[in-house]
This record gives structure tokens, C-alpha cells and sequence, in this order.
């Protein structure tokens, strides 16, 4: 299981004194996301600030705690900016062992921290990229640094709630719909089996497309396919004729799974 989260700025590019690829610092099987913050730090207005919180955090924890790295995998800014730190290698971040199982959290959690602290509001955006790196994390198990280490605020009660309401879950919003066709665009009629190369009706391909486009605008998307969005792949299956006759039963239309002229 391959995991990759996609960040905004990667070390050599928010000035880190460290650089080094995911997985290869040092092994790392990750078990779990634990939701760290920056105790009283000032989240600042946007990426400047956020890049020179992430410089003095890591000066302090190299060289006055000694260790080798500021001490968490990824960062995220009140910009909605998310920041590569260790990446996806063992963070040192997360004393202590949440479920008793021998193995510290350092070795096993990964560590993403707010560029925020106590007093300070988290924004929406904030909130967003967390969100989105846990999808990408493909962690189900997510906990605030506090349930690990009784002795500290760290999240803060904001993220706690966050946790305890379990955000991140709630789908992202989907992708805008794709404009229909627009001008004087006149629909053939098209059924099922239009646009399969097999039985001689490729040429209905960009009819098909247009149809599954003009459904998935109306919220009538092809519900077979893997993200619940139109494939819009030219091939009238099964899928679009079960999202063109719940189209016609919504419209009051003939139930009859046949995409023609009447049907917008
Ligand atoms: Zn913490």
C-alpha cells in the first residue's frame, strides 16, 4: 500500500535545513495520524510567516533539544498551505504508546501539526487540508497528541472537537459539473448499447458523452462508476440507463431509458 499525500511546499522550498525523500530516513509503518498544534504560536497571516514558524521551530528543536529534525511529518498553515516536513518517516513528535502495544507513537503515528496555538482561531482552509491529507493518509485511526501524553493541551480543544466529530470523514466536495453542451445542440436518440464498438454505433460516442454530461448537471450522474461522477465515457451501459430513467421519472418524463430530442 503505496501512500502519497500531496503537499504544497516540500523542505528545500520553505527553507528546511534537512532534506531527504519519504521512507528512506528511517522505517516507518504507519498506524495512525496524531493532530499536533504550536502550543502559543501566533499562526501569522499566510505562506511568509508560516515558513518562518516552521525555520525557528526546527532551529529550536535541533539545536537546542539535539535532535535531527524538527519533530512532525507534515505541517499545516491557516492559509489552507500544507508543508512536507520529515515526510512520511518517523517523526519523534509523539511520545508515548496509545494502545499499549510496545511500539512508541514516534514510530508509529504520523505527526501533522497546525501552525497555530492557544487564543488563535483554526481557519476553514486549515481545516480543509487537514482534512484532505488524513483522506490521503488512508488513516482511520486519527487522535489528538493529548490522548497520548496526559500532561499537554496540544491539540487544543478546537481539534479535539475535530477529532471527536470525526471531520475529516465527511467527503470532499465533488468537482464542479461539467457545462452541458451549449448553442442549439439537438440530441439524437440514443438507448442503451449507443456507443459500443461492438455492435456498430461508435459514431454515437460524442452523443453518449454529451448525454451522460447533460445528466451529471442535472444531478443524474452514473452512480455505477467508481466516484459517483458521470464517466462521461461514451458508452450507454447499464449505469447511464439507470441514471437517464431516474432523470425521466424526477422530470415526469416516459421511463424508458431512452436519451432523444424531449428529454432536456
Ligand atoms: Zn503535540
Amino acid at each position: 500500500m503505496v501512500i502519497e499525500l500531496v503537499y504544497d511546499l516540500d523542505q528545500w522550498q520553505w527553507g528546511s535545513r534537512t532534506k531527504y525523500p519519504d521512507g528512506t530516513k528511517r522505517p516507518f509503518k504507519m498506524d495512525k495520524i496524531v493532530i499536533h498544534w504550536g502550543g502559543y504560536t501566533n499562526p501569522g497571516t499566510g505562506q511568509e510567516d508560516e515558513m518562518a514558524i516552521l525555520r525557528g521551530w526546527q532551529r529550536y528543536h535541533i539545536d537546542s533539544k539535539g535532535w535531527t529534525d524538527i519533530a512532525y511529518n507534515f505541517a499545516v498553515g491557516n492559509s489552507g498551505l500544507s508543508y512536507r516536513l520529515r515526510g512520511i518517516n518517523r517523526s519523534g513528535a509523539t511520545s508515548g504508546d496509545y494502545e499499549n502495544d510496545g511500539i512508541r507513537e514516534n514510530n508509529e503515528a504520523l505527526a501533522i501539526v497546525w501552525l497555530g496555538g492557544l487564543n488563535h482561531e483554526i481557519s476553514d482552509a486549515a481545516y480543509g487540508t487537514m482534512s484532505r491529507l488524513i483522506r490521503e493518509s488512508q488513516q482511520t485511526v486519527v487522535i489528538g497528541h493529548r490522548e497520548v501524553k496526559g500532561a499537554t493541551q496540544c491539540p487544543g480543544d478546537d481539534w479535539m472537537t475535530y477529532i471527536g466529530e470525526e471531520r475529516w470523514t465527511i467527503a470532499a466536495p465533488p468537482p464542479p459539473p461539467i457545462p452541458p453542451p451549449t448553442g442549439d445542440h439537438q440530441m439524437i436518440t440514443i438507448k442503451h448499447y449507443a456507443g459500443y464498438e461492438s455492435k456498430g454505433l461508435k459514431h454515437q460516442r460524442p452523443t453518449v458523452v454529451a448525454g451522460q454530461r447533460m445528466l451529471a448537471y442535472h444531478g443524474f450522474a452514473d452512480q455505477k462508476t467508481v466516484d459517483s461522477t458521470c464517466a462521461s465515457d461514451g458508452w450507454y451501459g447499464p449505469g447511464t440507463v439507470e441514471a437517464t430513467k431516474d432523470y425521466q421519472q424526477a422530470r415526469g418524463l416516459v421511463i424508458d431509458g431512452t436519451i432523444g430530442p424531449v428529454t432536456w
